[in-house]
């Protein structure tokens, strides 16, 4: 999820690369599972994520949107995120936190769940990691390179894509807005083109092979709505 914040107040100050040591090793994070909880719509996904899971969990993505995830809106923008669900006292569990208080789909996680409690800072069309020094539980935290710490294949590539991503939507998100204002028609078109956003980039399945090559075949199909 985007903010607009202070970096000052929220990290240590520095930005980093894949291959810069970083304190955010929680050492397997030793029975705390306090960021799987009440994290309200936060955990936003990527194509990127959804794929990882669908393919992972041999689930379509309409049937993790139904029993999983739910839509939120960020700017005008409709985008999945993990649902927070109620069990027992609590009113936000992730919904693949196990009993154990465990993540039960480890192997594929969110990009966001990855990359705790790192969070990533964009400018000039690209973007660097940041430490979020308030966030994790655990401050004995160990150093670790940020390329082994966000467990993805090709990391370069995964960063590429994740920038591409990013300004890709805030692209569509500008748009959104100058239609809204600009047709008295803007709720139905904004409604059109989520509608064709939401089935070209999280619903219709991505095949096995490379998902970069997919995406950006996608991103190319032209117009929405
Ligand atoms: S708060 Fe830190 S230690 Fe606790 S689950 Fe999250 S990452 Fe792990
Ligand atoms: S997907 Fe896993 S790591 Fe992410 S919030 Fe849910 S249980 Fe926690």
């Amino acid at each position: 999820m985007k903010r607009y914040v202070d970096m000052r107040e929220i990290s240590d100050g520095r930005l980093y690369g894949l291959n810069d040591m970083v304190k955010a090793d929680c050492r397997d994070c030793e029975g705390c599972s306090a960021c799987c909880r009440g994290m309200g719509n936060s955990i936003v996904l990527d194509p990127y994520d959804m794929y990882r899971l669908s393919a992972g969990l041999g689930i379509l993505p309409e049937v993790l949107l139904a029993e999983k995830l739910e839509l939120t809106v960020v700017e005008g923008l409709i985008l999945p995120n993990l649902r927070m669900q109620e069990r027992g006292e609590e009113k936000e569990v992730c919904g693949f936190l196990d009993e154990n208080g465990r993540c039960s789909i480890h192997p594929y996680r969110p990009g966001i769940c990855r990359i705790f409690p790192l969070g990533r800072y964009y400018e000039n069309g690209s973007f660097r990691y940041f430490l979020q020094t308030q966030e994790c539980r655990n401050q004995n935290r160990g150093k670790v390179k940020v390329w082994k710490w966000i467990d993805t294949p090709d990391s370069k590539r995964y960063d590429a894509y994740i920038s591409d991503w990013h300004f890709y939507l805030q692209e569509l998100q500008e748009y959104l807005r100058k239609e809204a204002s600009a047709d008295s028609h803007g709720l139905s078109r904004e409604k059109e083109i989520n509608l064709a956003f939401l089935e070209r980039f999280f619903l219709r399945p991505y095949q096995e092979g490379d998902f970069y090559e997919q995406f950006y075949q996608r991103r190319r199909e032209g117009k929405l709505g």
